[in-house]
């Protein structure tokens, strides 16, 4: 037996045994090393987002494998391994045109399966990737958000000279902006907070501004009269996703990264005026997580100032208590 981080209602977590199965054919069994708790997890937590319960939370976690089955072909005990959240089929019309990250029977470790915050999990090897010795655990699991977001970057051009606006410096939004300087922009970010603001200059933006600066007035002074060619919300706040449509350009994408259940009220004659490309984005495909791993591993994307707090597995208690002064990611180790 061993023991998990089950959410039994919304509100109330509780650790409990489980029974660890062994690995069969094509299966690895992972010990976890470290997991991150992210916004998807708190609004499970809440019940804005509805799952059965009992459920083991959390997405975002990284594991070393100690026992594989007959069929597994790269991965070898003691190799130290990111967990793709993402389940998948491989069978259903969407897997077979490579969109696993939409599986039509697909779901999330955390959300509709039993989540990492536990000590061993049995996953299929093609949902485990190798990570190299140099990445700490203590950022590894962030590897999985940046996927996500070099996800979202394969569905949008930006180019070398494009002025690119992001809203919202959290960990998310930190992470689009060190991919959009990687591919040349010029990227101003948008945060209330003076710290957030201030890591994202270290990390790389040109320009960092508060949202009461954000009008056009003000952009087009910061832009040499330019407006934007891309911009990027990790907000899902609905007044400064509808603000910032007055300073994208014409034939302009708009990426809506943050996640939220609220509806959006946006100004549709405008939309159509300025033919603005409007891009979702969802989860991360195998590709994207090799991508990751390389970027972190590289030292192109930086993982460090992301991380707020570092908590044991076995000191956890009041799961609240875990977001309590938290800017960036929680990290728990094993
Ligand atoms: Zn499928």
């Amino acid at each position: 037996m061993a023991k998990a981080l089950y959410l039994v209602q919304p509100k109330i977590t509780k650790i409990m045994e489980y029974k660890v199965d062994k690995p069969k054919n094509n299966e690895v069994l992972v010990k976890m090393l470290s997991a991150s708790v992210c916004e998807t997890d708190w609004k499970i937590f809440e019940g804005e987002v509805k799952v059965r319960y009992p459920r083991v939370m959390g997405h975002e976690g990284v594991g070393l494998v100690i026992e594989k089955g007959e069929e597994v072909r790269d991965l070898n005990e003691g190799d130290k391994v990111i967990i793709d959240p993402n389940v998948y089929d491989n069978t259903c019309p969407l897997c077979r045109e490579g969109k696993f990250n939409l599986c039509i029977r697909g779901g999330l470790l955390g959300r509709e399966y039993d989540g990492l915050l536990r000590e061993y999990i049995v996953v299929p090897e093609y949902r485990a990737y190798k990570i190299p010795d140099s990445i700490s655990i203590e950022v590894a699991p962030l590897i999985q958000p940046l996927s996500t977001v070099v996800h979202a970057h394969k569905l949008i051009s930006i180019k070398p000279n494009y002025n690119v606006l992001i809203l919202g410096l959290g960990v998310m939004g930190l992470m689009h902006v060190q991919l959009s300087k990687l591919q040349g922009a010029n990227v101003i970010g948008v945060s209330r907070s003076d710290n957030k603001l201030k890591i994202a200059r270290e990390l790389g933006a040109d320009l960092v501004i508060k949202p009461e600066e954000f009008n056009e007035v003000k952009i087009k002074e910061l832009t040499n009269n330019e407006l934007f060619d891309v911009i990027i919300d990790t907000t899902a706040d609905p007044d400064l996703i509808r603000n910032s449509i007055n300073v994208l350009r014409p034939g302009g994408t708009l990426l809506l990264f943050g996640i939220s259940t609220n509806n959006l009220n946006l100004p549709m004659y405008d939309l159509y005026y300025k033919e603005v490309k409007i891009v979702t984005s969802r989860s991360s495909l195998p590709g994207d997580f090799l991508d990751a791993i390389r970027l972190v591993s590289n030292n192109k994307v930086k993982l460090e100032r992301l991380v707020s707090k570092r908590i044991s597995f076995w000191e956890i208690g009041d799961f609240q208590e875990l977001r309590k002064g938290v800017e960036f990611r929680p990290i728990i180790f094993f």
